[in-house]
């Protein structure tokens, strides 16, 4: 098949009604091209995006660096298993570690992937009798069982028992009630250091900086889950560096490669040490593929300034949206980090979601009342200004 369609909307539609697993809830559009922060649908609809690619796409649809390096990798090696050596991989790590703490890299495919390797890190990193872990509540680490074990949902849970053993969880935010969940079983907490799927909740001050000492105090491994909030979508290359609080691994994935799957652990080396040959592995893991379009990635941030630009757009987003705040009594609260913003509403989100994209503009809504963007860091002001107008017409109009 070619990349132009063929088939009519509902075509496409009536495929996937036959065949593919209705585990997702989609909007009646069919996606066929994306150019920077616009996307177009089957029937030539432009759509202003500001959730591209779920977070993912980061730096736009189809980022030029990131599309001119995977086309020339594709013609050198596309795949070749982790019993070889690759100069794409071994500079992928060199740059990420240079941009943390000096970690040392496990490349893996997926956000839930990472985690599932930090799981497997903290426990086999600490003397056997730990393994418990603590995450938290309103925290989101992933679909698959032990990750989803460590995210704190009921939503999640159900049907799904018996879950992973020595998850325990505590409210997000309460440093008190972690205290009191660690015993001689405690190996390690993971948190998100900005929640994303939660609904953009930022921690309370001395939050991230409590969950240190008490890690330090307890002999516990820290581990941040960046899948969402790493790679820049901050302001910084990673949020731990905004708060000034540094973890002992951070897991990685979402705007890793520019919009093609990849998923990273990086952990200090003398926690890595403790993954030897044989205990942990992912065969597409670091594919020369994934590894060029992950350095695409960190050379376009930094040639064109884009974390800046971060920092740059969040404080529009903000201005905008706190300035809505004082106009529209359905909006209760916003929070900005960076391009990660969430606008919590007094009202459902859904229409919001519908209306926003009959208007031609894609966003999130998560948690029931949360509308969430995040944004691409090539977004240009006047983009930015465009989404606000609309989100402002739609929100009033809710507001009746
Ligand atoms: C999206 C997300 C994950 C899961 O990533 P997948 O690539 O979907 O497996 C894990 N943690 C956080 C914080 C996320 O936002």
């Amino acid at each position: 098949m070619s990349s132009t369609p063929s088939l009519s909307a509902q075509e496409t539609i009536d495929l996937f009604e036959r065949y593919v697993v209705p585990n997702y809830v989609r909007f009646p559009v069919v996606l066929v091209r994306g150019e920077g922060s616009y996307v177009w649908d089957s029937d030539g609809n432009r759509y202003l995006d500001l959730f591209p690619g779920w977070g993912c796409n980061l730096l736009g649809h189809c980022p030029p660096p990131v599309v001119e390096a995977v086309r020339d990798q594709l013609s050198w090696l596309i795949h070749v298993p982790n019993t070889w050596y690759t100069e794409p991989q071994g500079r992928w790590a060199e740059a990420l570690s240079q941009r943390s703490f000096g970690g040392q890299a496990f490349f893996c495919n997926s956000g839930t992937e990472a985690v599932e390797a930090a799981i497997k890190l903290v426990r086999l990193h600490t003397p056997k009798q730990r393994y418990k872990i603590i995450t938290f509540e309103g925290g989101f680490h992933g679909r698959t069982l032990g990750s989803t074990t460590a995210t704190a949902q009921p939503k999640y849970h159900e049907g799904l028992g018996p879950l992973v053993a020595g998850f325990l969880y505590a409210p997000y935010g309460d440093l008190e009630a972690v205290a009191k969940l660690i015993d001689d079983q405690t190996a390690g907490i993971l948190v998100e250091p900005v929640q994303g799927e939660g609904g953009v909740r930022i921690p309370p001050e001395g939050f991230l900086s409590g969950l240190r000492r008490l890690a330090d105090e307890n002999d516990l491994v820290l581990v941040f889950d960046e899948v969402q909030t790493g790679c820049g979508r901050t302001g910084q290359w990673f949020a731990y560096q905004r708060f000034g609080v540094t973890p002992d691994v951070i897991t990685l994935a979402k705007a890793l490669c520019g919009g093609l799957a990849g998923g990273a652990l990086l952990a200090k080396p003398d926690i890595a040490s403790s993954l030897r040959p044989g205990m942990h592995a992912a065969t597409f893991g670091g594919n020369p593929v994934a590894a060029r379009a992950g350095l695409a990635t960190i050379e376009m941030i930094e040639r064109e300034n884009l974390l800046e630009r971060t920092r740059q757009l969040g404080a529009l987003f903000e201005e905008r949206l706190r300035q809505l705040q004082g106009q529209c009594e359905v909006v209760r609260e916003v929070r900005v980090a960076g391009l990660m913003i969430g606008i919590e509403l007094d009202v459902d989100g859904a229409p919001v979601v519908e209306d926003c994209m009959k208007r031609g503009l894609l966003v999130n809504c998560t948690q029931g009342t949360v509308i969430r963007l995040l944004p691409a860091m090539t977004l240009t002001d006047e983009q930015a200004h465009q989404g606000c107008d609309i989100l402002a017409d739609v929100l009033k109009a809710q507001a009746g």
